[in-house]
């Protein structure tokens, strides 16, 4: 069994407690305006675009339709290859099995706490996550998954009996908010944080607050409300993120950063609506 993996961010501090190694799945289900991995996205076409633009040679294309062979060792990931890629795809992803990570993890030793699925929607490739994680498990390590909320939990027993819990995103409460900045509804993300506050496995809920109206007032009024009842018995983390630009295609740059008054203001919300943990990051 593999999976599509765009990259491994060996050493993480920001993607659940600890230390972690984050496995960067390929491909999502949601375009959103301000995704700052957008070669995630997208299933190469083998095109070739990229390797004409390398200026290393670390990329060759064989023939139409192949996606181009990538030599690690003579990339300086200079990114001409990426912002060249008309499908939101990289051609530096790879296939790996469940013992290319585990060598991986060897490798990055001790100081790791566990493994964070992120993408890219890993859900997509919730199979996968499904076999690996016992096997990781059972080397001292935690798995924790970063979602879009778009696949439901309810149908996915066996991979929440072996996940240590889930950083979910609620981009917008609204749901034409949530269609215009990502392409899909809401429904199945708010019904995914109220059942994984149930079963005690909702770590994190997520928003990315930009200067554009997408309703993050709304949203996070509403969804802290919505989990108040289930604070009681677990501290769900409320992870509040100021837009970057940095990586963000280019037609969506003027999206803009809060200014710093309105991030307090929005943790003040969370935190009057009875949240213990309420991180600015
Ligand atoms: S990664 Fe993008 S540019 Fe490169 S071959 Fe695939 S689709 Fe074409
Ligand atoms: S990032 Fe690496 S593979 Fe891509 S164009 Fe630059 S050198 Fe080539």
């Amino acid at each position: 069994m593999t999976a599509l993996i765009n990259r491994i961010i060996n050493y993480s501090g920001v993607d659940g407690p600890g230390i972690r190694t984050v496995l960067v799945f390929q491909g999502c289900n949601f375009n959103c305006r301000y995704c700052h991995w957008p070669d995630t996205l997208g299933t190469c076409n083998g095109c070739g675009i990229c390797a004409l633009g390398c200026p290393t040679g670390a990329l060759r294309h064989e023939a139409p339709g192949k996606t181009p062979d990538f030599f690690e060792e003579y990339c300086t990931g200079c990114g001409s290859c990426i912002n060249a890629c008309r499908k939101d795809a990289s051609p530096k992803i790879r296939r790996m099995s469940i013992k290319d990570i585990l060598d991986r993890l060897k490798e990055n030793g001790k100081r790791i706490r566990g493994i964070t699925c992120s993408g890219g929607e890993c859900m997509l490739q919730a199979e996968f996550m499904e076999t690996l994680f016992p096997i990781v498990k059972e080397k001292g390590y935690s798995c924790l998954i970063d979602t879009n909320g778009s696949i439901d939990f309810e149908e996915q027993h066996n991979l929440l009996a072996v996940c240590d819990g889930v950083m979910l995103d609620i981009k917008a409460f609204d749901p034409q908010k949530h269609r215009e900045l990502t392409g899909w509804g809401n429904e199945t993300a708010v019904k995914n944080a109220v059942y994984l506050a149930r079963r005690g496995k909702l770590a994190e809920v997520r928003t990315v607050v930009t200067t554009a109206d997408y309703g993050a007032r709304e949203t996070v009024g509403a969804v802290t409300r919505l989990l108040r009842p289930y604070l009681a018995v677990q501290d769900i983390r409320y992870r509040l993120i100021p837009f970057r630009v940095y990586g963000v295609r280019r037609e969506f740059r003027a999206l803009g950063t809060p200014p710093q008054a309105v991030m307090e203001d929005l943790c003040r919300e969370a935190l009057d609506n009875g949240w213990r943990t309420v991180v600015v990051t």
